[in-house]
């Protein structure tokens, strides 16, 4: 007769045994062709001065339009690019405050004279939702009561800031101020999935949008890379899509950048998908999406 104590070991491992024969659970089936539908709230947009001609107001508009898009988040150098495209269709455009203006640019402004009484004139005259999104190449120790100034603006107007840099400087304004909600830019832009993961698994208020990612995301056209899929996994309430039009040849192709984000999305269940495309942006810049905002202004 056995031991009595090898009778629950044998069970268990019979148990086991029968659950390494079962299928996987299965994943929710993705959203596919029916992306298409999906409206999108395209969390980094730039209007910036050379677009202005070449896309008019009303011109931008009607790309949303035509591509689904039912609001943006706009920063513009100069800030007088958001305002303008809100003024027009302030139902559709989320102005967000970005520094940069006359000679003061990405790789100068925290040293540009009057910067914080230009910043904070702006956002008490107009709607401002966010400020950025600025550029932090480094970490100058003379920077610090600038940045700290433009945290506590932040914060005191619960708005998020909108940052493109690595890692380090992420950390650094949540070391000034641990109550801040920042969007990174680009998720870091050259930082690998497994640093984006792990920055916002540490942070609870950093959220991510995913321009100029969708390659990396897309492992170089296939499906969704391991990485990337693991950081969509745990993070889909905080990431975003963005076309970044920084420069006209992004405007020339907006089309083509959101399809390429709604390719992303298509092989993600629709819950996710539909976090990621607006409802994540929805809940950070305090605005409701409908596909009846589309033709509207
Ligand atoms: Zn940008």
């Amino acid at each position: 007769m056995k031991p009595a104590t090898q009778i629950p070991l044998m069970r268990a491992t019979l148990i086991a045994a029968v659950i390494s024969i079962l299928p996987m659970p299965l994943q929710a089936e993705p959203i596919g062709d029916a992306i298409r539908d999906v409206p999108i709230f395209d969390a980094h947009m730039h209007y910036k001065q050379p677009a202005w001609a070449a896309y008019p107001v009303k011109t931008v508009i009607e790309l949303m339009d035509e591509n689904g898009v039912a609001i943006a988040a706009v920063s513009s150098t100069p800030d007088e690019g958001s305002i303008r495209l809100f003024e027009f269709a302030p139902e559709r455009i989320v102005p967000v405050l970005r520094p940069y203006h006359d000679d003061a640019g990405s790789s100068n402004w925290t040293k540009a004279p009057g910067m914080l009484a230009y910043l904070q004139k702006r956002i008490e005259t107009y709607a401002h939702k966010g400020i950025g999104e600025f550029h932090i190449h480094d970490l100058d120790p003379s920077d610090r009561p600038l940045l700290r100034a433009i945290a506590q603006i932040a914060k005191a107007r619960r708005i998020p800031l909108h940052i493109h840099s690595d890692a380090a400087p992420v950390r650094m304004f949540f070391k000034l101020e641990p109550e801040l909600t920042i969007l990174w830019a680009h998720g870091g832009m050259t930082e690998p999935a497994e640093v984006v993961g792990a920055m916002l698994d540490r942070y609870p208020t950093l959220y991510a949008d995913t321009a100029y990612r969708e390659f990396d995301i897309l492992n170089g056209g296939g499906d969704i890379s391991p990485a990337w899929r693991a950081v969509i996994n745990r993070h889909s309430d905080k990431l975003m899509v963005g076309t970044d039009t920084w420069v006209n040849d992004q405007w020339d192709i907006y089309a083509k950048l959101i399809a390429l984000n709604r390719l992303w999305l298509s092989k993600l269940p629709r819950n996710i998908a539909e976090r990621i495309a607006y409802k994540n942006a929805e809940r950070l810049f305090h605005r409701k999406v409908s596909p009846a905002l589309l033709g509207t202004r």
